[in-house]
């Protein structure tokens, strides 16, 4: 930049920043920025836009068009000159605006004289803001250094708006982080909170922004940097060896903290007047507008790590830490981009609910979340940018929707809504000492799904039966090596002292496809849902296998002992693990071991080939369980965690009842207990169907046993039967309408 335009806008810059101290009405303060900015600039027009809505533009403020559009002018993203930039986040500089793509003529505003358009977005950390234009009456391209100096003003302008500089004057200057936001995720873990949002890592707040003395600033900016740079290089360093993954971040961590680009633009912005916080900040916001427009996924994690990176330079700069001493607020929301198994179990319980902005289905941390029974909502877009500590928060982990800070309406609402559910709790709570007895007699036998220590409690007061999964993946994912054998033993031995005399299903180590141990080496599977996981690891590297066998014949300490191995394919996988787990009872009793009261070893099914396996099989198994989430995704051929197409098939389709039907009469044959432990369990309707199919044991979430409880007791399972076969004669493809018709007449 010239350095005479750099002096421009430093002083434009200082007298932006002193109409913030001046005592005034938004509008007045915004009527002053258009004028100091046109006349800085040398500029006919100067307009700021700013957002009345999520797709309204509207003029606030103008030096040069006519006075009477203000407020009065809207356009919506996408719609003119000026919502192209909006949609864009780009700058658009062009001579002869009446006849640029896009141009709209709005007569009200006069500006048909002006030729020349420049508008650049007012944005921070990527949230559009507003749209800041200059125009001039001679048909002249900017110059790249009057687009960026504009950049940087705008930067200042979108600062004073979020500081609430131009409130007061009707909606569209309301400060943001303010007015509510509807952000719609995808449901992790059902359930709906009330609380109060915390941020996992809040944002930096860069509260200083303008610089006088420029030398100073870019000293500072290059000291911080190679700082930076050398704990990048001790990082990559000490990670050597470690995965490929992390390495590939840091190598990316390092080419930007060495990019001549980068630190160049930021010295610039320095020189037209922004302290070195401001001048990350702004590089933040353009690599995140970036962000959104990239559809490759491994450039976006690129440019995630630019913005990682520039988090880092940000708290080295302000010297704001990740623990900003902000307090937990009552009855927290976690708020999160994304958060590993282990900080979330740090949380744990004292959490109402989490909401990650990225983070999947299958994530640990949804495993984690899972597990405590907290609603969760992933990919909620923007809610780090938008959600500020302690806004209130609504989520509706059943619809996939948070609401933050929701106006009354839509609170008294969601509360009508959350009442009506604990009353329904309630009444499923009198039901608790009651067994699932059906009208026609029969009674069903409802356990519940945990994985950790913490879950245990909810055994009593569920009115489960037992334990028909304990997923035994958490001790592994939630530490840094594999957790030794005389740990897991406690663990285990505990999990039965609570469980108090009731059944446990302990299942083996279910890791590889969406479970990755954060210490075993990421295997480069191109599918890995089908890869080398579960069993199949066990079979392969068999010393942590009996490892874990071992600790849960040391934690059974002469009690029953129930294992079940998961992702069984083909009978001889079920006989391998088998024969396992009966030479380490050997061993045991060799060592003199105390060995368990009785021994049962069971299957999951979770492969539709196990079902047409050998009647060995069936023979062999001392039990088998439905693992549902993972036999729906290969009959139907439909990954779980692929938002496009998990929930596309239906579990009530007349093809998976035929297979279940099929298997119950596979094991019925032989007398094999079975049972089904997927999430469908524990979904009243799927439950009932699956009971009506012959299946007399279902295993669910803790929350799910009293609404599945209360359909059953008031459900005849021969009517309900006749309803599917009667749907099934018509050719449908689901029975779901058909028995959703039948219980509404019930009522
Ligand atoms: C299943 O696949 O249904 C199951 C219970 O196991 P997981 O969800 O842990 O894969
Ligand atoms: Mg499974």
């Amino acid at each position: 930049m010239t350095e005479r335009l750099e002096t421009e806008s430093r002083k434009l810059l200082s007298r932006l920043q002193a109409t913030l101290a001046e005592a005034g009405a938004g509008q007045e303060r915004l009527d002053r920025i258009t004028h100091l900015i046109a006349d800085s600039m040398g500029t006919h027009v100067c307009s700021i836009y700013l957002f009345r809505d999520a797709d309204t533009l509207e003029l606030c403020a103008t030096e040069g068009l006519n006075p009477e559009a203000v407020h009065q002018t809207r356009m919506r993203v996408g719609e003119g000159l000026v919502g192209r930039v909006a949609r864009s986040k780009r700058a658009l500089n062009t001579a002869d605006a009446p006849n640029t793509q896009g141009f709209r003529y709005m007569p009200e505003t006069g500006e048909e004289v002006f030729s020349s358009f420049l508008g650049v977005p007012i944005q921070r950390l990527g949230e559009m803001l507003g749209v800041l234009v200059v125009q001039s009456r001679d048909k002249r391209e900017y110059s790249a250094d009057e687009v960026y100096a504009l950049e940087v003003v705008a930067m200042v302008v979108a600062e004073m708006k979020e500081l609430g500089a131009f409130t007061g004057e009707g909606a569209a200057l309301a400060a943001p982080h303010k007015n509510p936001v509807m952000i719609k995720g995808t449901v992790a873990q059902e359930g709906v909170a009330m609380g109060h949002a915390y941020l996992h890592e809040p944002r930096v707040v860069v509260t200083r922004l303008v610089a006088d003395d420029t030398e100073a600033e870019i000293a500072k900016l290059r000291e911080v940097v190679d700082k930076l740079r050398v704990s990048v290089d001790e990082m990559l360093d000490t990670a050597q060896g470690q995965d490929k993954e992390q390495l590939q971040i840091l190598e990316a961590y390092r080419m930007f903290a060495n990019s001549r680009g980068w630190m160049r633009r930021m010295e610039e912005s320095i020189s037209s007047g922004l302290s070195a916080e401001a001048a990350v900040e702004k590089e933040q916001s353009a690599a995140r507008a970036r962000l959104e427009q990239v559809p490759d996924p491994y450039l976006r994690e690129r440019l995630h790590d630019l913005d990682d990176l520039s988090n880092r330079l940000l708290r080295m700069l302000t010297g704001q830490g990740s623990e900003t001493g902000a307090e937990i607020p009552p009855s927290p929301i976690l708020v999160a981009r994304n958060i590993g198994p282990g900080e979330l179990l740090e949380y744990g319980r004292s959490l109402k609910g989490i909401i990650l902005e990225e983070g999947s289905v299958g994530s640990h941390a949804a495993v984690v979340a899972r597990a405590l029974a907290i609603p969760l909502i992933v990919h909620a877009k923007r809610i780090t940018t938008d959600a500020l500590n302690g806004d209130l928060v609504l989520v509706d982990g059943e619809q996939g929707i948070v609401h933050l800070r929701p106006d009354d309406t839509v609170q008294a609402h969601f509360s009508d809504k959350m009442a009506m559910q604990a009353k329904a709790q309630e009444r499923y709570a009198s039901l608790r000492d009651k067994p699932a007895e059906t009208l026609c007699g029969n009674v069903v036998s409802l356990q519940m799904n945990a994985g950790l220590m913490a879950d245990l409690p909810s055994l009593p007061t569920s009115g489960a039966e037992g334990v028909g999964l304990f997923r035994t993946e958490l001790q592994f994912l939630t530490r840094s090596k594999v957790p030794r054998r005389s740990e897991l033993a406690t663990v285990y031995a505990r999990v039965l002292d609570a469980a108090e005399g009731l059944r446990v299903v302990f299942r083996t180590l279910d890791i590889g496809s969406d479970k990755v141990l954060p210490y075993m080496k990421p295997q480069d599977e191109p599918n890995p849902a089908l890869g080398w996981r579960a069993i199949r690891v066990g079979l392969d590297k068999p010393g942590v296998m009996r490892m874990q066998l071992q600790a849960l014949i040391r934690g059974a300490n002469g009690r029953p002992l129930t294992v079940m191995f998961p992702f069984v394919a083909q009978l001889d996988e079920f006989t391998r693990a088998r024969d396992a787990l009966l030479r380490e009872m050997d061993r045991e009793a060799a060592l003199g071991r105390v060995l368990p009261e009785t021994l049962e070893i069971g299957a999951m099914l979770e492969t539709p080939s196990l079902a047409f396996s050998p009647n060995a099989f069936f023979e062999m198994a001392d039990f088998i369980s439905i693992g549902g989430n993972d036999l729906k995704q290969f009959f139907f051929a439909a990954d779980r965690e692929n938002e496009r197409v998990r929930r596309r098939y239906d579990t009530l389709n007349v093809s998976f009842l035929s297979f279940l039907e099929l298997i119950v009469s596979r094991c019925r044959d032989v007398g094999t207990p079975l049972s089904f432990c997927g999430e469908d369990a524990g979904r009243p309707i799927e439950a009932l169907c699956f009971a009506a199919m012959g299946l007399r044991t279902l295993s669910m979430r803790p929350a799910s046993i009293g609404p599945v409880k209360h359909l059953l007791r008031r459900s005849d399972l021969r009517e309900v039967r006749a309803v599917i076969s009667e749907a099934r004669a018509t050719g449908v493809m689901t029975v779901r309408p058909a028995v959703m018709e039948w219980l509404r007449h019930q009522t």
